[in-house]
Parts: C-alpha cells; sequence; structure tokens
C-alpha cells in the first residue's frame, strides 16, 4: 500500500496529483513522528554501506526504518548513483525496512519534493526512522538538509589539506560530520583528518547556537562509530530542545513557498505573450523589471 501511495505522489498525472493532494492532506495528521536524518558525502565515501550498517542496528533495537533518496544525477541524465535497491542487500531483506530509490522525473526541486511527500507517506505507514540519502553536489544537500532533523555529512581522511575543496556551505548545513572508513590502517589517519574539520566547525558555529557539530569517526563496514553517530542524533534532539519542532516548522512553511515558486514559474512561462516578452526583451524594448511585472499582471487576469 506504501509503495502504491508513492507512485500515486509520484505520478505527473493531473488527476494522480489531485488525488496524491487529497491523499497527503488527510494523512497529514499521522506524519511528523519520525527521527529525519539526511547523510550526504561525495560518491564513494561509503554512504549506502553506512546506511545498511545504521539501518539493521536501528531494526535490531526496534525500530522501522525508511531510507529514501534525493539524487541530482537522475534529473539530469536519467540514470541515478543513489538509491539502487541492490545494494543496501542485508537492510532490503528486513520487513521492518523500507527502501526507495530516488524519483527521476522533473526537476530537483521536484525530486526532492516528491521525496518530502514519501517521508510523510513513511511516517504515515509507521516508520520511525527516514534516513534520506544524497550525493553532496551543488543543490541536492540544501534540498536534503531542508527537510531534515538532522544532518550528517561523510568525509573521508585524504592526502594534504583536509578542508580542500570542502565547501563551506556544506559545512554550515552540517549537524554532524564524520570521517568514514575508520578502519584497518584507515583508522588512525581518520583520527587525524578529524582534526581540521573540528577547528573549522568551531569558527564555523559559535558555541551560543545552541548545538556545536561534533567531528567523528566511523566505519560503515565494520559498524564502529555507527552507535556513536546515533547517540549523536538523539543528543542533538535533546539539546535543541524546542528548536527541533521550530525547525519542522520552518521547513514547513519554506516548502509551501517553494511549491509556490515553482508553480507560479510554471504558470507565467506557460503563457503565450511569455515568448514575445522574452524577445521584446531582448531587443530592448521593454525592461526586465517591467517584462516581469506585465507577465505576473497576466496572471491575474
Ligand atoms: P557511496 O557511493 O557513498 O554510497 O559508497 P558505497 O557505500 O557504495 O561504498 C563505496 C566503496 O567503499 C565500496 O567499495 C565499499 O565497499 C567501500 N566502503 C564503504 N564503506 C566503507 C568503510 O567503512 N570502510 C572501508 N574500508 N570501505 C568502505
Amino acid at each position: 500500500m506504501l509503495a502504491r501511495a508513492i507512485t500515486l505522489v509520484e505520478s505527473r498525472r493531473p488527476d494522480h496529483e489531485v488525488q496524491a493532494r487529497e491523499l497527503l492532506s488527510r494523512l497529514m495528521p499521522l506524519t511528523g513522528k519520525s527521527i529525519r536524518v539526511g547523510v550526504t558525502g561525495v560518491p564513494g565515501v561509503g554512504k549506502s554501506t553506512f546506511i545498511e550498517s545504521l539501518g539493521c542496528m536501528l531494526v535490531e533495537r526496534g525500530h522501522r526504518v525508511a531510507v529514501l533518496a534525493v539524487d541530482p544525477s537522475s534529473v539530469r541524465s536519467g540514470g541515478s548513483i543513489l538509491g539502487d535497491k541492490t545494494r543496501m542487500e542485508l537492510l532490503s531483506r528486513r520487513d521492518e525496512a523500507f527502501i526507495r530509490p530516488s524519483p527521476t522525473a522533473g526537476t530537483l526541486g521536484g525530486v526532492a519534493s516528491k521525496t518530502r511527500e514519501t517521508m510523510l507517506l513513511c511516517e504515515a505507514a509507521g516508520y520511525d526512522v527516514v534516513l534520506v540519502e544524497t550525493v553532496g553536489v551543488g543543490q541536492s544537500e540544501v534540498s536534503v538538509a531542508g527537510m531534515t532533523d538532522f544532518f550528517l555529512v561523510l568525509m573521508l581522511a585524504g592526502a594534504g589539506d583536509e578542508l580542500q575543496g570542502i565547501k563551506r556551505g556544506l559545512l554550515e548545513l552540517a549537524d554532524c560530520l564524520a570521517v568514514n572508513k575508520a578502519d584497518g590502517d584507515n583508522a588512525a589517519r581518520a583520527e587525524k583528518a578529524a582534526g581540521p574539520y573540528r577547528n573549522a566547525l568551531r569558527l564555523l558555529h559559535p558555541p551560543e547556537q545552541g548545538w556545536s557539530p561534533p567531528v567523528l569517526t566511523c566505519s560503515g563496514l565494520t559498524g564502529d562509530g555507527i552507535d556513536a553517530i546515533w547517540s549523536t542524533a538523539l543528543e542533538h534532539r535533546e539539546a535543541m530542545g524546542e528548536g527541533w519542532e521550530h525547525d519542522r516548522r520552518v521547513q514547513l512553511r519554506a516548502w509551501m513557498w517553494e511549491l509556490v515558486n515553482s508553480e507560479l514559474r510554471r504558470r507565467a512561462r506557460s503563457l503565450p505573450i511569455a515568448a514575445q516578452l522574452e524577445e521584446e526583451l531582448l531587443r530592448g524594448e521593454v525592461s526586465a523589471p517591467a517584462a516581469a511585472l506585465r507577465l505576473l499582471e497576466s496572471l491575474d487576469g
């Protein structure tokens, strides 16, 4: 039933869209009771191995775990670097787990919005932990941070300058950073790599913000450190107190306005006058602000 509901919210058929809105509205009172965790990192950092390990641990503890993905590559190419079901073999065999690959249609905003809707459906179906995976490129991690309570950034111990290539924006979004693959010969290197990240995060998150994102090490392969990361997520909720609910309200409002933005844009673009105004704009006959206003006024009419 859950899979069918998700197929319905992902459908672009107008009659399905009407049904999906109705379904979501009815289910809203049953949503919101899960812990929503975002997991990001570059391809190969070990996201799916980590999520499988964390997911299995949580299932063992009596949780019901849903795994969703926001995959920017699926938007551009139709291919996918995430959400491949077969990657999380152990977890996908558990009845208490639900793994859903990324929706492929539309823009990233569209994919992210469908993932949000899917998250709500999973909550209504009784999943009390939702893990949302994304590749750390561009806009997708901002989307995922905007729909989760706890945002985990997985890193690797690299050679040389650890902070090179790490976007400041990504560190600002993180509630926790974990240097992954801290196993075997790599364990000591991972611990060493954590130092510069700790310093960087201290600068970015002054203590008065209520939460200082910790930098941990872990191994999705051996399971080392996974427990500590889950404890950190629970501590974060504790520490944030009412801020946790406040953040969710902020996210919910932002989501609505995002949908309004994209729908307004879609409607404006589909107006016959839109193409004509673009041409006038490029010929220098009308200014961009004047053209925008005329388009918006045509929407009213
Ligand atoms: P993703 O692309 O971020 O989802 O990464 P995967 O989970 O698919 O892992 C990429 C590669 O790294 C695979 O070959 C994994 O076996 C390996 N790997 C993943 N996690 C670990 C880990 O904790 N330790 C080690 N040594 N290898 C890992």
